[in-house]
């Protein structure tokens, strides 16, 4: 149910109206759009309820559709939300630029791509160290040493680090060592690390399910911001259908369908929905041209070494000309890369 109060409903009123309808145990969400409140009204309620908080003062129309995702609804907010990730904005004016290594695999290793990336122009740096990997014989990842060793390349480099996070009791540990925890495409769904993630403060990059519609990643987000975080990054990353030309089909119309729908940050992974080295730059180019708000790319010093992902990375030459690329069309569109 949506409560929309009157334009000349003072702050008294607006608190009365809150305390009426959590004095019935029910949750608000309020969101300005333009000059309109609309208070979303969450939980299970009386049917009399609708005629109720209409009849309130303050209140000029309630609506018993409920929003899907009355948190991160584009109705919710009346601009779009800035997720800071250490000395980076995402969702600002600046396209943001996230590469490295699918996997952290050694000291050597992220400290090079790591380096490399901060020179060709990356922001903030990504790193695997636990692998939700389809095989139980594939590289799982470092587990926690991978974690400092992507702190201390943070120390090196002055980049923020973003790195998966596979289940709710590794929350904490994450969090102590990265700037932004990653929710994978393939626990899109798990919903109780979704909650988990959305009990700590640090920002968030929401991965869609390889199978998920746009609506379930919404709702996937809804129950981050529901939680009390705020702080959500949405990741189109290629999803699954039936030609097996690509790793995944890039649904570049997933970048302004969202900006429609949320006011949420949408970045894309152009490296896991192409599957190969050769067509990153072009996905790259295309969702920055879409509008994305940034893009996070896979780097790797020696791709034919790599322990997970090394056909669809990028060397770190190839990044600095897919760089010089995305930096010209975000120039086309009045957008400069962010730097630090
Ligand atoms: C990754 O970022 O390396 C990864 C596993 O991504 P996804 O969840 O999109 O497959
Ligand atoms: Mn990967």
């Amino acid at each position: 149910m949506i409560a929309t109060l009157t334009e000349d409903c003072t702050l008294a009123q607006k608190a009365a109206i809150l305390r009426f309808i959590e004095g019935y145990g029910l949750r608000v969400h309020v969101g300005e759009a333009g000059s309109t409140t609309v208070v979303s009204v969450i939980g299970d309620y009386e049917p009399g309820m609708a005629e109720s908080i209409g009849a309130l003062v303050g209140v000029a129309s309630v609506s018993i559709e409920a929003p899907l995702y009355p948190f991160v609804a584009r109705e919710a907010r009346n601009a779009p939300t800035m997720v800071r990730v250490k000395d980076v904005v995402v969702g600002g004016p600046e396209v943001v630029i996230i590469a490295g290594p699918c996997s952290v695999e050694s000291e050597g290793q992220i400290d090079r791509i790591a380096a490399g990336v901060a020179h060709h122009g990356a922001v903030l740096l990504r790193g695997g160290a636990f692998k939700p990997r389809t095989s139980p014989y594939s590289f799982q990842g470092m587990g926690e040493e991978g974690l400092q060793l992507l702190a201390a390349a943070r120390e090196a480099t002055g980049l923020g680090v973003v790195s998966e996070c596979v289940a709710p009791e590794d929350v904490p540990l994450l969090n102590r060592y990265v700037d932004m925890l990653q929710v994978g495409s393939r626990n899109m769904q798990n919903f109780r690390l979704l909650s988990a993630v959305g009990e700590q403060p640090k920002p968030v990059l929401l991965k869609r399910g390889l199978m998920s519609t746009i609506e379930e990643l919404l709702l996937a987000a809804e129950y981050i911001v529901g939680s009390g975080n705020p702080r959500v990054i949405l990741c189109e990353r290629g999803i699954r259908s039936f030609d097996t030309a690509t790793r995944g089909i890039l649904d570049i119309s997933a970048v302004p369908v969202l900006k429609e729908r949320t006011h949420l940050p949408v970045i894309i992974d152009p490296s896991h929905a192409a599957g190969r080295r050769s067509l990153v730059p072009s996905l790259a180019a295309a969702g920055v041209a879409a509008g994305a708000d940034g893009l996070i790319i896979e780097v790797h010093d020696r791709p034919e070494e790599a322990l997970s992902d090394g056909p669809q990375s990028l060397t770190l030459e190839g990044f600095g000309e897919t760089m010089n690329t995305v930096s010209a069309i975000g120039n086309a569109l009045g957008r400069s890369l962010a730097t630090l």
